[in-house]
Parts: C-alpha cells; structure tokens; sequence
C-alpha cells in the first residue's frame, strides 16, 4: 500500500512539470538534459543489437525516408539513429537510448501517410533526446515497482536472449507525463522537418478509432499506458501553434 502511494505521489510530481516546449520572441526552444550516462547509452544499443538478432525484420522505405528526414533536425552528438522496421502486426513502436528506434509493420496502415508515420517517429525520437529510459529505470528502482511491472511486462513469453535490465528498457511503460513530453517535443521535431504538425493530431484520431475497433486485449507501448486520447490530443494542440511556425519556415 505504502509503495503503491508513493508510486502515485512520484508520477504527481512528474506530471506537474511544465512542458519541455517554450517559446520567446518566436523562438521555440525544447529542454532536453543536459548529460546521459554512456552506461545508459551503451545499454540501450546493446539492447538493439539483441532484439534485431531475435526479431523479425524489413526493409521499408518510407521508414527509411521519414527516419532520415526527422532525425536531421535533431542534435545529439551521442547519439547514432536507426530506424529499423519490424515485422510484427501489433501496431506499435519504441525507442531506446543512443537512437534506437523500432517500428513495427502494424503501424503502418495507421500511419497512411509519410507525415502520421512522422508523429511516430518524432515521438520515440523525442523520448531519446529527453532521456526517458534513464528516467523510468530511475523512477522504477526508487519506487520498487520494478519488479513487479517487469514481471507483468515479461508475461513469462520473452525471449531469454534479452537479459532483465534489456527487457526492461523495452518493456516498461513510459509515465503518462512522459508520454505527453514525447509528444509535444515530438510535435516541433515532425514540424521543424517539414511535415505538417497537425497530421499528428489526424494519426492520434485514426489510432483512437483503431484501439475501439481492435478491443482492450491489445498491450503494447502505444496501447498500455499511453494517456487518454483526448487528454493526448488537447495536449497536442496546446502546442500546436508553435509547431505550426515551425512548418511555416518551410
Ligand atoms: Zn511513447
């Protein structure tokens, strides 16, 4: 019980920060930490490196070409983006540090467009800059709950290839705070790279529909504890007029 509320009061916390985004003199800056650790780095292209050897790959194009386009906006010199399709209908998506980034097949359909494809893929970018990963395996061991959520997260089904600390980078959720940063971050990124910025707001209306057609057995990094639609939505918007500047210096 004690842990439980103590979780609670943590995500509190997390969630009244303000947003990574701002705007001066029509300037939007973006707040990402300062510093990564190289453990942290190196852990999640291990990682990467693991789960392209266990799991089923493509090659797509359009991946490729939104992967490259998004990533050029962005400057982390530690990081070495890879954009890498998965085939796997489960409509979903991950990123891990030192700009790793996973897409599976079954987004696709959903994405339709090289620009609802951008959302997602400015939104797992946008969760490296903002070092998530280290901040949810931080969060996880300070609250206790590591165990029990990876435990959950691993279903028992997980290959064994992939050690605990791997799996945990890619299995346990992102905070709804954290989800929100992603996307709002993820918005300029898609903006500043050409792609019209209220598309996203378009694919977050498709996947919405698709999650009410598809049922609630569905778990994955999109599905499980990504917030409300439309709390997500309303968040977009919020800095939607700064991302629209952005695509209009295009
Ligand atoms: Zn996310």
């Amino acid at each position: 019980m004690k842990k439980i509320s103590l979780f609670c009061g943590t995500l509190l916390l997390v969630s009244c920060a303000s947003s990574p985004v701002s705007s001066s003199n029509g300037v939007t800056t973006i707040e990402t930490p300062k510093t990564q650790s190289a453990a942290t780095i190196a852990s999640g292209k291990r990682t990467f490196e693991l789960y392209k050897q266990t799991k089923a790959q493509t090659s797509n194009v359009q991946v490729a070409r939104v992967g490259s386009r998004v990533k050029s906006v962005v400057s982390m010199p530690s990081a070495e983006w890879e954009f890498v399709t998965f085939s796997n209908s489960t409509p979903n998506a991950f990123a891990l540090p030192g700009g790793k980034v996973g897409i599976h097949t079954g987004i696709l359909p959903i994405a339709k467009t090289d620009a609802g494809l951008a959302a997602i893929v400015a939104h797992e970018i946008a969760h490296v800059t903002l070092n998530h990963s280290e901040k949810r395996a931080s969060r996880s061991a300070l609250t206790g709950l590591g165990g029990s959520i990876l435990n959950a997260a691993l279903g028992g089904g997980y290959d064994s290839v992939i050690s605990t600390g791997s799996a945990l980078a890619i299995n346990l959720p992102n905070s709804r705070s954290q989800e929100i940063a992603a996307d709002q971050v993820g918005l300029i990124y898609m903006a500043q790279a050409g792609y019209d910025p209220r598309e996203a707001i378009s694919f977050w209306e498709r996947f919405s529909a698709y999650k009410k057609s598809a049922g609630s057995g569905a778990s994955s990094e999109f599905f499980s504890t990504h917030p409300l639609d439309s709390q997500r939505i309303a968040k977009l918007k919020e800095v939607l007029p700064l991302a629209l500047a952005e695509y209009q210096k295009h």
